[in-house]
């Protein structure tokens, strides 16, 4: 174990004197699989930096005293736009204050934790970055469905499946490969396109697929079905849900065991 290990009974975020951020990744939803090091700087803050789809009893652990700011995302609808929320992190560090910007599953993955990171790093702001546990990787455990599997995957991609507004298009053909396992964040909406362009980049109609629906929470939902069926499922299913494409969500059925 290396010398700058910090058991977690003793993790303090770093002090200084000009404010510091911490980036945290909340986790999918069940606030049992925040992390150890989220848990204590949670704790810690002055100013905690919220999204929408972090769990209500994780905003909770926060101190009584401390700022709570609600700067809620929908897919379609920002309530405070992005490059107002990178400034409000790094305004409020400049007070000298220890900003925990918190944000669902883990903050670099489809979470624009990047961006409000550069802003802060242009502005001379110290921060750390917090992993959390990201949708693809509790979901799919929740819903008993591996991501890699010797007999069924040897890779995995996760894939946005939210339409970019400067028109950068996901590369198709690229995906159409034997073994692996496709995972789309933000698809619902887009989950008829997404069947479209996959049936016509080689894959075939009755490949097994599923949508996870709150995936880890109380109200988690699990609806499995082959790709030509895709669409047609995701009408019954509400967001936050992730779609898994590929033979792994076979599995989903003898392997469940949360619900
Ligand atoms: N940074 C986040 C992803 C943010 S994008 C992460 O690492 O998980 C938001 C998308 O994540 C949603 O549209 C949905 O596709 C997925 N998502 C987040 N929480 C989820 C959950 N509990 N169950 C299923 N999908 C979820």
């Amino acid at each position: 174990m290396s010398d700058s290990y910090q058991s977690p009974n003793q993790y303090q975020a770093p002090k200084q004197k000009a404010g510091f951020v911490s980036l945290v990744g909340a986790g999918p939803g069940d606030p049992d699989l925040l992390t150890v090091k989220g848990y204590r700087v949670i704790q810690q803050a002055d100013v905690v930096v919220y999204d929408r789809l972090v769990s209500q009893d994780i905003i909770d652990l926060a101190n009584k005293d401390a700022e709570m700011i609600y700067v809620g995302k929908q897919l379609d609808f920002h309530y405070v736009p992005q490059d107002q929320i990178n400034q409000i992190l790094a305004d409020k560090a400049k007070e000298g204050k220890h900003v925990v910007r918190l944000k669902g599953g883990d903050s670099f993955i489809f979470g624009r934790g990047g961006e409000e990171l550069e802003l802060l790093a242009e502005q001379g702001v110290s921060f750390e970055v917090i992993p959390g546990i990201t949708a693809a990787a509790g979901a799919t455990s929740y819903a008993g469905i591996p991501l890699t599997h010797r007999d069924h995957a040897q890779s995995v991609q996760f894939i946005t499946g939210h339409v970019q507004k400067d028109g950068k298009e996901i590369l198709w053909e690229s995906l159409a490969q034997p073994n692996n396992t496709l995972v789309f964040y933000m698809g619902l909406k887009q989950s008829g396109y997404i069947q479209e362009q996959l049936l016509a980049n080689n894959f075939d109609e009755d490949m097994p697929c599923a949508i996870i629906e709150n995936g880890t929470r109380k109200e988690q939902k699990v609806l499995t079905g082959q790709l030509s069926e895709l669409a047609e499922m995701a009408k019954s299913a509400k967001s936050p849900a992730l779609i898994v494409v590929g033979s792994v969500t076979s599995l989903h059925e003898k392997l469940n065991w949360f619900q």
